[in-house]
């Protein structure tokens, strides 16, 4: 038997601070995918003001359009990848895992020093 229901679906959605794309998570044209997001605090002597919490989401046409002269883009295979990035982000989680790493127990060295993996790899 067939019946004709209405649902109600909450979805996440990613609004473009600059054009104001909607972002849906569960589409599939890649948007939220190749959304940038930028939420960090500033620090002392910080040009958006000390301790002031700094965030943006842009969408990749804001993102070309915007920073496009000043980025680096290099061929690459995904799947097979022949270069790495010249910096490797460090203590750059996503939200679920910034709230594991704020879970655990850790002395404040701990803290400082970094995930296990940044100790066996450090940048400097
Ligand atoms: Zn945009």
């Amino acid at each position: 038997m067939y019946e004709d229901r209405t649902f109600s679906v909450v979805q996440t959605v990613c609004i473009c601070d600059r054009c104001g794309l909607e972002m849906r998570q569960v589409a599939l044209d890649g948007e939220w995918e190749e959304r940038l997001t930028v939420a960090f605090r500033g620090g002392y002597h910080s040009e958006f003001g000390d301790g002031n919490l700094v965030e943006l989401d842009l969408c990749q046409h804001c993102v070309r359009d915007l920073l496009g002269p000043f980025m680096r883009i290099t061929q690459d295979d995904p799947f097979e990848p022949r270069h790495k990035p010249a910096y490797e982000a460090r203590r750059a989680y996503q939200d679920y895992q910034l709230r594991e790493q704020m879970r655990r127990p850790r002395s404040l060295v701990d803290l400082f020093r970094g995930p296990e993996r940044d100790r066996e790899n450090p940048v400097d």
